[in-house]
C-alpha cells in the first residue's frame, strides 16, 4: 500500500504519494484528481524508454488519454529553445483548458514540464511522476518550476503546484548510482538543517537506501518530503527574507560554486556538490565559533562512511579559490553586498544569516 503525504498549501492540499509500482497503477491513482481524462506526458529520452509504455498502457486501462512529447536527457533541455518546441507541439495540436500536463523523469523535465504548465493556456493542470532520487525528496515539492536562461540556472520560472505527485521508489532501480547517491544528498541535507530525527535515520538507514531496500527508499523519501512540506507551506513563495525556504539551502552556496566552475558539464552531480557543500557549511560555523566540532565529525563521519564527497579534495579537479569566492559573491543569493549563507548552529540547527566576512569563507575553503 502506497503512502499518502498531504501537502497543505494556502489555497489547496494535494498528495504525495510514495511506494512502490506507482506507475503501474498511475490510472486508478489519478483517476480522481484529473480533472479530464485526457493528459499530455513530458519525459525524456532515458525515462521515456524505460517507463513510457507503463504509463501509457496503466493510463490507458482507466480509459485515461495521453500523448507524449519525449525531450533530450540533461540539464541543457531546460531552456527556451525547448520550451518554444514543447509549448507549440501542445498548441499546434490543440489543448483543452483543463488537460493535464504529466512530468515522467527525474528534476529537469518536472521543472521544464512544469513550466510549461504553469504558462501554456495560463496554467494547465499538473502532474508530477519524479523517477530519479533527487526529484522525489527535493524538486517535486514545493510548486518551483522554471528553465533556465543564458544569465543562469532557473531564472525563468513560475510557482505552479501540482494536483498529485507519484514518487514511485521502484522507477529508482535503473538510476545510475551516482544518481541516486547524489538524491540522497538532499535528504541527508533536510535532516541536518531541523529535522534530527531524520539524520539519526539517516545514521542508521543510508546503506539501505543507498542499497535499494524499498521500505527504506519509501521511508526516506517520505521523511524528506514531509521536512519540505512543512518548510514549504510556512514560506510558499520564498517571500521570508531570513528562514523560510532560504534554509533549503543548506550547503549550496559552496555547492552551487563547485558547479558553476565545472560548467554543469556532468562531472559534478548537483547532489555531490550539496555533498560537499554541507560539510563547509558545517566548518564555516565552526570556525565562526557557532557549532560544536563534534557535529562537523558526525557529518563527515556518515557522507563518508557511505563512499559519498565530503571535502573539495576528494574530487580530481583542482580549483581556484578566487574563482570559487567570485561565484560566490555573484550567486543570487548575495543582497547589499553581503554574502549571506545558511548556517548552523549544530546539527538539526540551520538558521541564515546575512554577514558572513568574505575572509572567514575563503580560510574554509583553503583549510
Ligand atoms: P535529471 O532530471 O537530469 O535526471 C538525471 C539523469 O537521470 C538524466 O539523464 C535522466 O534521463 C536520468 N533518469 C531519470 N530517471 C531515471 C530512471 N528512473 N532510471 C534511469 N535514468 C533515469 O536530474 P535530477 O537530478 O533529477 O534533477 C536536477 C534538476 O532539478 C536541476 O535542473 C535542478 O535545477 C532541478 N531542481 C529543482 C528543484 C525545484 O524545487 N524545482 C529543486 C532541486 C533541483
Ligand atoms: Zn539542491
Amino acid at each position: 500500500r502506497p503512502l499518502r503525504l498531504p501537502v497543505a498549501l494556502a489555497r489547496n492540499t494535494y498528495d504525495v504519494v510514495i511506494g512502490s509500482d506507482l506507475i503501474s497503477r498511475a490510472g486508478a491513482l489519478l483517476a480522481p484528481v484529473l480533472p479530464r481524462k485526457d493528459t499530455i506526458i513530458i519525459t525524456d529520452e532515458t525515462v521515456g524508454a524505460l517507463y513510457l509504455d507503463k504509463l501509457q498502457s496503466a493510463l490507458g486501462e482507466t480509459g485515461i488519454a495521453s500523448r507524449a512529447l519525449t525531450i533530450a536527457p540533461g540539464e541543457h533541455s531546460k531552456s527556451l529553445a525547448t520550451y518554444q518546441r514543447l509549448t507549440d507541439a501542445i498548441l499546434e495540436h490543440g489543448v483543452e483548458r483543463r488537460t493535464t500536463v504529466i512530468a515522467l523523469g527525474g528534476g529537469v523535465v518536472g521543472d521544464l514540464a512544469g513550466f510549461v504548465a504553469a504558462t501554456t493556456l495560463r496554467g494547465l493542470p499538473f502532474v508530477q511522476i519524479p523517477t530519479t532520487l533527487l526529484s522525489q525528496v527535493d524538486s517535486s515539492v514545493g510548486g518551483k518550476t522554471g528553465i533556465n536562461s543564458r544569465w543562469g540556472k532557473n531564472l525563468i520560472g513560475a510557482f505552479h503546484q501540482p494536483l498529485c505527485v507519484l514518487a514511485d521508489v521502484s522507477a529508482l532501480a535503473t538510476l545510475p548510482r551516482r544518481e541516486l547517491v547524489a538524491g540522497y544528498a538532499e535528504i541527508v541535507k533536510s535532516g541536518l538543517i531541523g529535522d534530527e530525527s531524520l539524520f539519526e535515520w539517516c545514521e542508521k538507514n543510508g546503506a539501505a537506501v543507498l542499497a535499494q531496500d524499498p521500505e527504506c527508499l519509501a521511508e526516506a523519501v517520505r521523511q524528506a518530503c514531509a521536512f519540505k512540506a512543512r518548510v514549504v507551506a510556512a514560506d510558499e513563495r520564498e517571500e521570508q527574507k531570513s528562514d523560510g525556504r532560504a534554509l533549503l539551502n543548506l550547503g549550496h552556496t559552496f555547492g552551487h560554486a563547485l558547479e558553476a566552475e565545472l560548467g554543469y558539464d556532468g562531472r559534478l552531480l548537483h547532489g555531490e556538490a550539496v555533498s560537499i557543500g554541507l560539510t563547509l557549511a558545517f566548518s564555516l560555523s565552526v570556525r565562526l565559533g557557532l557549532c560544536p566540532k563534534a557535529d562537523l565529525d558526525r557529518v563527515v563521519t556518515h557522507l563518508e562512511s557511505l563512499g559519498m564527497p565530503a571535502h573539495i579534495r576528494d574530487l580530481p579537479y583542482s580549483f581556484r579559490i578566487t574563482d570559487l569566492m567570485a561565484h560566490m559573491q555573484r550567486d543570487k543569493k548575495m543582497q547589499d553586498g553581503k554574502l549571506s549563507f545558511v548556517l548552523v548552529r549544530g546539527i538539526a540547527r540551520a538558521f541564515t544569516t546575512r554577514d558572513v566576512p568574505a575572509e572567514q569563507v575563503r580560510e574554509v575553503l583553503l583549510a
